[in-house]
């Protein structure tokens, strides 16, 4: 594995990309999902809300059959793509077992 987990525990706060500090998760905004450049993915464990092309490409699955499978687990899933120096935050939903997962590159 070649990424790096960051733990946000509290689920009302905004991500920031830890490159050029958009808030790709920014709760002032309607659309609330602002993926920046660097932006990987965006998903919860109910299913991807935004994936980059460059991303989708080195998964083993596409998201559709992801999103098909009765048995998804997206952090597998986004945890075991072979993506060079991945930044992978995972949120705490406030809701048991539930989290929102953003990844990064730099790249
Ligand atoms: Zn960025």
């Amino acid at each position: 594995m070649s990424f790096q987990l960051i733990e946000v525990a509290d689920a009302t706060v905004n991500i920031l990309c830890p490159y050029c500090h958009h808030a790709v998760l920014d709760w002032n905004q309607e659309q609330y999902i602002q993926p920046c450049e660097h932006t990987l993915f965006m998903a919860m464990d109910l299913g991807f809300e935004f994936i980059a092309d460059r991303f989708e490409e080195v998964l083993s699955q596409s998201v559709d059959e992801i999103h098909e499978d009765p048995n998804m687990n997206v952090f597998a899933c986004v945890s075991q793509a072979n993506y060079p120096d991945m930044q992978i935050f995972k949120a705490d939903l406030g809701v048991e077992g539930m989290y929102r997962y953003v990844g990064f590159s730099k790249n």
